[in-house]
């Protein structure tokens, strides 16, 4: 199957009450995890490059030929949407479609609202005519984002509504205490704002930060209107942990192969546990 767009994925999703997952790809074998997870588990999927580490990953480019290649190598039948995470700018997520992503956050949420609506203005402009879909965020989530250390601002319910009617976005995420990485006790996530832009607003909202966050919570966003769930922390800490004991159980090993093989299987069971709290599962 070809790579879609995340909008009719979300649509759906939010209509019938469950979240596609986006998972963010540090490598190789993060990337064929995920699509070999969403094949076994049936479930849609939004594969995921983080802005900040795309030249790390080898451009652009680089990404969208490594995923269609995996697509089609593997044989995978279920529907993939391929997404620019927190693009930093115009310029990158225009740069991102043109090389073929699906799908772009335009993360403008360190500006004044009038300014991040101009911006994500001009990136919907460009993506609509390619059929690509659009990701706003209003607020700002707190922990690690693009690198800077932040604390939590809840997103304004106006400026919500502001940006998802002038910018004409498919997706918003509003900041309502979440957190990139790990959580410091129990998340605390806003459920009356959350209620409140979401009626206000009618569009799939889009939770940041779903590593850690317990499952009842994450059950009450999605039927508070989230309809895609970003995971990373969670998959790179099993990665990591994987890979640790490997290396500590044999210390002549020096086969990358044979020391990442293990991780890619820890990141297979984490998505697929996942796609099932998230009830993606079978939902193609
Ligand atoms: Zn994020």
């Amino acid at each position: 199957m070809t790579l879609v767009s995340m909008k009719e994925m979300l649509l759906k999703a939010k209509k019938e009450k469950y979240a596609v997952g986006q998972y963010n790809i540090n490598n190789l074998e993060s990337a064929q995890a995920f699509l070999q997870a969403a094949e076994e588990e049936r479930a849609p999927i939004i594969l995921a490059a983080s802005d900040r580490i795309v030249d790390y990953l080898g451009g652009f480019k680089t990404i969208v030929g490594m995923v269609k290649g995996l697509i089609e190598e593997m044989e995978i039948l279920v529907p993939v949407a391929l997404h620019l995470d927190h693009g930093m700018s115009v310029e990158r997520c225009k740069k991102a479609i043109d090389a073929g992503f699906t799908s772009v956050m335009i993360d403008g949420s360190h500006y004044p609202i009038d300014e991040n609506i101009a911006m994500t203005k001009q990136v919907v402009e460009y993506a609509h005519s390619r059929q690509v879909s659009v990701e706003a965020e209003v607020g700002t989530i707190g922990g690690i984002e693009d690198g800077l250390v932040g604390g939590i601002r809840y997103a304004d319910p106006n400026d919500c509504l502001r940006i998802v009617k002038e910018a004409q976005i498919d997706a918003l995420a509003p900041a309502l205490g979440s957190v990139h990485g790990t959580y410091r006790g129990e998340p605390k996530l806003g459920f009356d704002q959350m209620r409140e832009i979401s009626e206000l607003t009618g569009v799939p909202l889009v939770l940041h930060g779903g590593s850690g966050i317990p499952v009842y919570q994450i059950q009450k966003a999605i039927d508070l209107g989230h309809a895609k769930i970003n995971v990373n922390t969670e998959c790179i800490k099993a990665w990591t942990r994987a890979i640790r004991k490997v290396l500590a159980d044999d210390k002549l090993v020096y086969e990358p192969k044979v020391i990442i093989a293990p991780a890619k299987e820890a990141m297979i069971e984490i998505v697929k546990r996942k796609m099932r709290e998230f009830k993606t599962s079978n939902k193609v």
